[in-house]
């Protein structure tokens, strides 16, 4: 897909992993939908991407794990931009707790149902919600294009993060379901699993925590924000590429 005038939805785009990705499509011309939960982080990213070249960045406060929330989300943007050519379905949270902590043969502690919902809530039924809307509204206007669904490293199951890791390993199978059902409308769909990536609250670490993880990683350091972007930038573009997840995380394995 050339990208220059398409028109691309990215939620969590007011800091991190989306708003990294936001600059990088707006480099290459695309008008933004940029979905987020925090007013003034989002006005930022807008004024960001309208510097690096974007037509048009519009933003949207919308929680992505509410459903008439999400559907009226996609009815604005289609009305707003008579268009709509993919979605990185990036907003995404953690919760992390052992599912049960136990002392001396006694279980102190066990990872809450509120735990576990929330981030079900956040980064499943989001991804579900938005993706869902996201591929009506691209069928209802005619639009081909892709949905990109940011997993995670953790997908293989990480120690800590049962609701994490059952939620990325979730979206990664979603987007292979998408690969088969939208395929005959147009729409590509695929998946990225970032290992550890230096986003602003990963730098803002101290640095002897932050180098203790990276001695971890086979290419001793962690990854550039805009190495995800660009991943997600290669999806957009390759109209070959369908039902696949990236992994894109220095050569780590959990
Ligand atoms: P981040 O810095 O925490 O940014 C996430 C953004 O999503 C925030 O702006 C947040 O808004 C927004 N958000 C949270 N819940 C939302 C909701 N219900 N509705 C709408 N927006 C919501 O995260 P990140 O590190 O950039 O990560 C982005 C994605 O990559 C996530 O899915 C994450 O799981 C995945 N990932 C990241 C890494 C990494 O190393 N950074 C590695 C693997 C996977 P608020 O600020 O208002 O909460």
């Amino acid at each position: 897909m050339e990208l220059r005038e398409k028109v691309i939805a990215i939620t969590g785009a007011g800091r991190g992993l989306g708003a990294a990705t936001a600059l990088r499509l707006a480099g290459q011309g695309c008008n933004l939908a940029l979905i987020d939960l925090d007013d003034d982080a989002l006005a930022a990213t807008a004024a960001a991407c309208n510097d690096a070249g974007a037509p048009k960045a519009v933003t949207y406060n919308v929680n992505v794990s509410s459903e008439p929330d999400v559907e009226q989300l996609f009815a604005d943007i289609g009305a707003e931009f008579g268009a709509l050519h993919g979605l990185i379905n990036n907003a995404g949270i953690t919760r992390d707790a052992l599912t049960l902590k136990v002392r001396d043969g006694e279980v102190t502690s066990k990872m809450s149902l509120a735990e576990w919902q929330l981030v079900i809530d956040v980064n499943l039924t989001g991804v579900f919600l938005c993706g869902r809307e996201a591929a009506a509204k691209m069928i209802e206007l005619g639009c081909e294009g892709a949905i990109v669904n940011i997993s995670s490293i953790s997908r293989h199951g990480n120690m800590g993060q049962v609701n994490y890791s059952a939620s990325k390993a979730g979206v990664q199978a979603m987007a292979v379901v998408w690969a088969k059902e939208f395929a005959r409308f147009g729409i590509r769909a695929a998946s990225i699993a970032p290992g550890f990536i230096g986003t602003e609250m990963v730098m803002a670490m101290k640095e002897e925590a932050r180098e203790k993880l990276a001695s971890h990683i086979p290419l001793r350091r962690m990854g550039d924000p805009d190495e995800i972007a660009s991943t997600v930038q290669f999806i957009l573009e390759n109209d070959y590429v369908s039902g696949r997840c990236f992994g894109v995380d220095g050569g780590l394995r959990l």
